[in-house]
């Protein structure tokens, strides 16, 4: 991990504009700020709901109704969120050629929001709802009211078309995702405590396919060391500003158009 001495958010800044062609991962700590608790750290998720309990496709098979009670939970407040400074950055970045995609792992929906054209969404997201024994496929605005648990036409409990603990990838995304890593300069890895598999084997991969690895987070996390080329510090939202304000005024040494 570089940074030492020198402002790790103008080595950042340095890097994406020399290299443009800069991918973005993101995970649940860009949207802390939207009001969107995380799984991990303070008021997570995690902290309520046992993910072994409320987040695997063997819990939601056997008792899908204490499933929904997070799903109900979960949608209510993502309907409520707007992006914040971070997703509008990242779409701002998208405009000015230095991002070129974003591979997310959240569910909210938020990128598209603050008008990110290119996102994969690596665990799917909470618009649709999909009957896991006949595979239809509904809008969730259209299908879920508060409180109920939602049914197919088919009679059997609808699920969320999010991917559970314990469910594959979904193959188009995972496809695009790998592509993205393998073949981007530099990887801004955003508010992803890097626990969740396999999204968090893309830094990696992007590492060893010679992409620089930027990492902001709060706190550090187990890619600080092992992979990240520079860490930086600090709230989505800040640093992500930050960046944007330096890529648009360039000073010398950060580069710029
Ligand atoms: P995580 O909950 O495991 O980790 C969140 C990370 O964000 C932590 O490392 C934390 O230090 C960091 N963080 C906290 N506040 C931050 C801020 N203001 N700015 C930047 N970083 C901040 O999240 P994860 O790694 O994404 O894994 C959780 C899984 O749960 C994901 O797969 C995701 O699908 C799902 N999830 C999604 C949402 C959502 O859609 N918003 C919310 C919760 C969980
Ligand atoms: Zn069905």
């Amino acid at each position: 991990m570089r940074g030492g001495g020198s402002d790790p958010v103008r080595e950042a800044a340095r890097l994406l504009a020399e290299r443009r062609n800069a991918v973005a991962l993101t995970g649940a700590g860009i949207s802390v700020e939207s009001g969107i608790p995380s799984f991990r750290g303070a008021q997570g998720l995690w902290g309520k709901y046992d993910p072994m309990e409320y987040a695997t496709l063997h819990a939601f098979m056997r008792s899908p109704g204490k499933v929904w009670e997070m799903l109900s939970e979960m949608i209510s407040v993502c309907g409520f969120a707007s992006p914040n400074a971070a997703h509008a950055g990242l779409s701002a970045l998208e405009k000015m050629g230095v991002v070129r995609a974003v591979i997310t792992q959240n569910v909210d929906g938020l990128h598209q929001a603050a008008g990110s054209r290119r996102v994969i969404e690596y665990h799917g997201n909470l618009d649709e709802l999909i009957c896991v024994y006949c595979w239809k496929l509904f809008e969730t605005r259209k299908r879920w009211v508060i409180g109920e648990v939602p049914l197919c036409d088919c009679g059997q409990i609808l699920k969320p078309n999010v991917v559970l603990f314990g469910e594959p990838i979904p193959w188009p995304a995972q496809e695009q995702a790998e592509e993205e890593a393998r073949t981007c300069g530099v990887l801004l890895v955003i508010g992803t405590s890097a626990q969740v598999s396999p999204a968090c084997d893309l830094p990696r991969i992007a590492k060893e396919s010679g992409a620089a690895v930027v990492e902001i987070n709060p706190e550090p996390t187990q890619l600080t060391r092992s992979v990240a080329d520079v860490y930086i510090p600090g709230t989505a939202s800040d640093i992500v500003t930050r960046l944007v304000g330096l890529l648009k005024h360039p000073s010398p040494g950060t580069g710029g158009h």
